[in-house]
């Protein structure tokens, strides 16, 4: 189908962008790789007025790390998160899951900014945002805020992002010596999206055996992207092996409302929870031990 027509406007910069959004909260719709919103409006599910494409806007696709936080643009493309050395040297779970978007066409056009905004509940990223405690910068004509990732994914493809809000940056803690991480997923096959999705980052104690810290980000479940902190919290103080995992792996879907459709029921989703957090921590751990790479 053709879309409904709009006024397309193209910004310099993020401040025109803003301004831009700001005239028109409810009427515009910002624009970064267009694989989720041009679908939308070929189906006429959305009909802006205005087309705000923050494309022309340079400088917004970046990966830095300062002060011991990573920064990243709202318009990194996922293959620029899939072949960061940085990225694949301290925060590994995050280039895997980057890597296991869609095909290679997706992962050059999507972005990261507009994967995180319009959280679809099968989307890869947001479990690596929850797992990685992620801040999201919002800005409006008002200011700025940073929002966790846990209090930014509020439901199916809703978010606390204000009309006249966008992100302007991702920012990511880097994590301590001794940590890894690592993604898993179930595909959707026709479209690669995760069916269940997780995300697991340990971290040892000095003797390479105990578990300092866990953290677990689950995504396609539920409605939204989810931290299994009981998971978390089974692991923490005890000593990390096949047997400690699968028992917290267990704990991977407690209290989980999940989704049930065509491609998997409700059932399904939670056991695969379990499945996928028991082999991401597995790989995890390997990780941290320097048993894979
Ligand atoms: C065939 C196919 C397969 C896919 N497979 C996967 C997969 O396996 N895993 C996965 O996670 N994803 C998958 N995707 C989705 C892909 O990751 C998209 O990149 C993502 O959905 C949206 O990113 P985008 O840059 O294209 O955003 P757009 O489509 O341009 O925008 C999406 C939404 O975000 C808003 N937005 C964009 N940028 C900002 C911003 N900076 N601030 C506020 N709001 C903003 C837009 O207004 C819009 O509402 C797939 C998509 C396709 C077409």
């Amino acid at each position: 189908m053709i879309p409904s027509s709009f006024d397309y406007m193209a910004p310099a910069t993020l401040q025109e962008a803003i301004s831009l959004l700001a005239a028109h909260p409810e009427e515009a719709k910002l624009l970064a790789g267009g694989h989720s919103l041009i679908p939308l409006l070929k189906l006429r599910l959305a009909a802006p007025t205005y087309l705000i494409d923050l494309g022309r806007i340079p400088d917004l696709a970046y990966i830095r790390e300062n002060a011991g936080r990573f920064h990243i643009g709202p318009m990194t493309t996922h293959y620029m998160l899939e072949t960061s050395g940085v990225l694949q040297q301290r925060l590994a779970a995050l280039p895997e899951a980057a890597g296991m978007i869609g095909d290679v066409q997706v992962r050059n056009r999507g972005t990261i900014g507009g994967s995180l905004a319009h959280a679809d509940p099968a989307a890869d990223l947001p479990a690596v945002m929850q797992m990685a405690e992620a801040q999201l910068k919002l800005v409006s004509p008002a200011g700025e805020r940073l929002v966790a990732a846990n209090d930014f994914f509020v439901d199916l493809l809703t978010t606390a992002i204000r009309p006249d809000e966008l992100v302007a940056e991702i920012q990511l803690t880097a994590p301590p010596a001794r940590t890894a991480s690592a993604y898993t997923k179930m595909f959707q096959k026709a479209s690669g999206f995760a069916i269940v999705g997780v995300a697991a980052q340990v971290t040892l104690g000095g003797d390479g055996r105990v578990c300092q810290g866990a953290r677990v980000g689950v995504t396609g479940v539920s409605a939204r992207a989810y931290r299994a902190t009981a998971v978390e919290g089974a692991l923490t103080g005890k000593p990390l092996d096949d047997a400690s995992i699968a028992a917290a792996a267990e704990h991977a879907s407690d209290g989980v409302d999940p989704l049930s459709d065509l491609h998997a029921s409700g059932e399904y989703r939670l056991a695969l929870a379990r499945v996928y957090t028991k082999r991401a921590l597995q790989r995890a751990l390997a990780r941290a031990q320097g048993r894979t790479p």
